[in-house]
């Protein structure tokens, strides 16, 4: 039985077992690791992986012709082997003994992974291995296992190998498998006594030292024995051997507590000294549990929310993946997070796919966190400021002004998108020009702004927000080129959020003009940054001009721009993802779903035909209706008022119809889009794109994927339609607004959120939404509800009856 909190998997599939691995990856948002196997090595069933936020090294590769240099999420020494065997026979092999029973449960209410495996091995022995699994939440620098093993119908003599291992490698991935993937020296490795290993490495490029200690403690039947081990060196890896006599019905359980410093941490002296301490302080796995599973309640109160299906046609299945989604975002981004000076990278900390590199996708990603735990989102933006002299740089080198954020981003916020990609289907290695989506300062921006309209963080703003903001404007401004014959700025050379087109049909160069979606965020950004001169304390407003000599002539140039950007239409109302988007040939959308089983990644596949996406009216992901997913209906006719194009009721709809036909969603991130757009005037197509969005993890839908890492975006993109798209928020100018639209098959939807100091409780039925300030700050603040604002504090409490759009209170 699968509850709400628990994701179960029944039986062994070695073809599932990767998957399941990254599903039921266990981390803290300072480290996390997969859910392998303590007994098993990575080959090609299994792929152990540790990592640490923020934990990249750089490599160099020789390929094709040239040398590249990649930035990796280092794999960290693996710290789980937990090896057993029997009568000195062979070391314990799950593919090599008979299956009983199998059951492995990622219980998300407390964070712990359980496992039990009963088997018969050739020789006709019974045996059942149990193990329990947490990566602390409230010590992010433990982590435990404990391993039980019970002889069920033998006697004889049981060896257990506790190892520390670090000598992991990146081939987590098979398409960098050409790449170079030792990251890892060994620097020193030692049993400190009997029950405690030692082992230290470092990155072999950022230096980074990495220590790890695993304290072993024995017991049989429940009671703490004390047997002398022996100790296993080799280069990179040290083990506790320890051989015990074990009798029918007896259970021996070992429990291994392990510590993880580096050298970057805070508040050491050094990291081996602190790995060593930690262990000696460590409670055992019990203890451990209670803090963590503690740590976990407190987590879960602010970011549960509670879902009623109205059929339960799949009982609480989509309450589970819900919540699946949610774990994996604060193990990924957690309280830890507000310490460390880490992104959000788009595959988690799960695994090696893209590399736990950062992209824009923390549009899809912050607003959830802003209306629970704001701070997480602070400190995560301050990793984009802390990088934007770098983006300054990056600018300057191409000839621009103010900052340009990379499209990859890792250590220093330099470009780490490849300069290569290899396409599987073909085997060719192919110039990858996506660092050409320079949209993503502008999201970076919409991400500053929409922080601060959660919390009205004026110090955020005045120190850090605003002047990112400015010189994302700057870019823009830079880079955008008069047209005299239209009057109007133009944005050349550029790919919008759509990946599969990245040049002209048959043009030599890549880049495409006037992407309406860059154009238009471009021209939005402008109008921000001139608001924030505005609400910005009058000093620091002068403070900040005077520091990146912001003058007169350019302030007046954006306010030209943010009117004149050029937005190209074709059609009937329909605005050209770029201009000359409507010359491209239309694509044969039913040939290829016939000819393939799946399209989603049509550049691939065409790539692999000697074809090329570029020519057809084919997108991977949305790219015009991004501007429906980030702005409502008021916000764009606004927008295109000021740019002086007509925005009609029913641009919208047609170009959502449009463009949706086109798209094959070979990225995670369009079904979020797709659904959030379809919210209100389809909602059942809306309904479906979303289950598929929520499960885009959990059921893998792109076929091999999710192996690699999860997908943040999406997992935290579709949850936040249940708390921002269903209820219809949106913080604009001090005051939050709402207007709840439950798709058909939610009966009920209920969530406690954060709002400047206010934790409101909010309920939303298809008849009536009712909204309880339950612990609040002194101000109160402002609730908008049908065209109307209303202040709200204390105990207050009003409900709505959404059938007539009245208050009933
Ligand atoms: C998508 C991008 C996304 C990236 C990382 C790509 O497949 O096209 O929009 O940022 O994955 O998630």
């Amino acid at each position: 039985m699968m509850g709400s909190w628990s994701l179960v998997y029944e039986g062994f599939e070695p073809e599932q077992e990767r998957l399941r691995e990254a599903l039921c990856t266990l981390g803290n948002g300072y480290f996390a690791t997969r859910g392998a196997s303590a007994q098993a090595d990575a080959d090609d069933v299994h792929y152990p992986g540790t990592y640490l936020a923020g934990g990249y090294n750089r490599l160099e590769t020789d390929i094709a012709g040239r040398t590249i240099e990649n930035e990796d999420l280092v794999n960290l020494p693996n710290w789980l082997p937990l090896q057993f065997r029997i009568n000195g026979g062979e070391w314990f092999d799950i593919r090599k003994v008979y299956i009983l029973n199998y059951r492995q449960e990622l219980d998300m209410k407390q964070g712990l992974l359980k496992r039990i495996v009963r088997f018969r091995d050739h020789k006709g022995l019974e045996t059942t291995l149990t193990e329990r699994r947490l990566v602390h939440m409230a010590n992010p620098h433990l982590a435990a296992l404990e391993c039980g093993l019970r002889a069920e119908n033998w006697s004889g003599l049981l060896e257990v190998l506790s190892a520390l291992d670090g000598r992991t490698r990146n081939e987590g991935v098979a398409r960098y498998k050409k790449l170079n993937s030792k990251h890892l020296e060994p620097l020193l490795t030692k049993a400190t006594d009997n029950h405690n290993i030692f082992l230290k490495v470092r990155t072999n490029q950022s230096e980074i030292q990495i220590a790890l200690a695993a304290r072993n403690n024995l017991f049989l039947n429940g009671k703490a024995i004390d047997i002398k081990g022996e100790t296993l060196l080799k280069e990179g890896y040290v083990a506790r051997r320890y051989a015990l006599d074990l009798y029918e019905g007896s259970e021996m359980h070992l429990e291994k507590v392990v510590s993880l410093y580096t050298s970057r941490d805070p508040a050491v002296s050094e990291c081996g000294l602190e790995a060593k301490k930690a262990i000696t302080e460590a409670e055992p796995f019990d203890g451990l549990l209670e803090s963590h599973a503690l740590a976990w309640n407190h987590l879960w109160r602010r970011f549960d929310m509670s879902f009623q299906r109205k059929d339960q046609k799949d009982g609480n299945h989509t309450a589970m993946v819900l919540r699946l989604n949610i774990f994996h975002l604060l193990q990924t981004t957690s309280m830890h997070t507000m310490d460390l000076d880490v992104g959000v990278p788009s595959r988690g900390w799960h695994g090696e796919a893209y590399r736990g590199h950062v992209f824009w996708d923390e549009l899809f990603i912050f607003p959830f966190l802003n209306l629970r735990v704001p701070e997480i989102t602070r400190s995560l933006l301050m990793y984009r400021y802390r990088r934007l002299r770098e983006a300054r740089a990056a600018a300057a080198a191409e000839g621009y002004r103010g900052a340009m954020y990379p499209w990859q981003s890792g250590s220093n916020g330099r470009e780490e998108s490849q300069k290569l990609h290899l396409n599987p289907k073909s085997g060719r290695w192919i110039p990858d020009n996506s660092r050409l989506q320079r949209h993503v300062s502008a999201a970076i921006a919409h991400n500053v702004c929409q922080y601060y309209q959660s919390t009205g963080d004026m110090e955020f703003i005045s120190f850090y927000g605003a002047e990112m903001v400015l010189e994302i404007a700057r870019f823009w401004a830079s880079m955008a080129t008069y047209n005299k014959e239209l009057d109007r700025y133009e944005i050349l050379g550029v790919m919008g959020p759509d990946e599969y087109h990245e040049a002209y049909p048959d043009a030599k160069k890549p880049g495409l003009n006037n992407n309406a979606y860059t154009n238009i965020m471009a021209a939005w950004v402008m109008v921000e940054a001139l608001n924030l001169l505005d609400i910005l304390p009058e000093d620091r407003s002068k403070e900040l001009r005077e520091t990146i000599r912001l003058e007169q002539e350019e302030i007046e140039r954006w306010q030209d721009i943010s009117r004149k950007m050029r937005v190209a239409f074709h059609g009937d109302g329909i605005i050209s993802q770029f201009e000359g988007y409507e010359r491209l040939e239309e694509f044969d959308w039913e040939g290829y779903g016939k000819k393939y089983d799946d399209i989603q990644r049509l550049d691939r596949i065409l790539e692999a035909e000697g074809d090329t996406p570029n020519r057809y009216k084919a997108s991977k992901q949305a790219d015009v209706l991004m501007l429906f997913y980030l702005f409502s209906a008021e916000e764009l006719e606004r927008i295109f008022e000021r740019l002086g194009y007509p925005f009609e009721r029913d641009t919208i709809p047609k170009n959502i119809q449009y463009y949706m036909q086109r798209t094959s969603h070979g990225s995670t991130l369009s079904r979020v889009v797709h659904s959030w757009v379809l919210v209100r005037s389809d909602r059942s197509r809306s309904w479906q794109l979303f289950d598929e969005a929520l499960k885009s993890d959990y059921s893998d839908i792109q076929g091999g994927t999710t192996p690699e890492g999860i997908h943040l975006g999406a997992m935290a993109g579709s949850v936040n339609i249940t708390q921002d798209a269903y209820t219809g928020i949106e913080s604009r100018k001090n005051v939050l607004w709402f207007n709840p639209c439950l798709p058909e098959e939610i009966g009920r939807l209920k969530m406690e959120i954060r709002y400047r100091g206010h934790t409101l409780e909010i309920e939303v039925a298809s008849d009536k939404f009712t909204i309880r300030d339950l612990r609040c700050a002194e101000e109160p603040v402002k609730i908008g509800f049908n065209g109307e604002t209303f202040e709200i504090r204390g105990k207050d409490s009003r409900t709505f009856d959404l059938k007539k759009n009245t208050d009933k209170s």
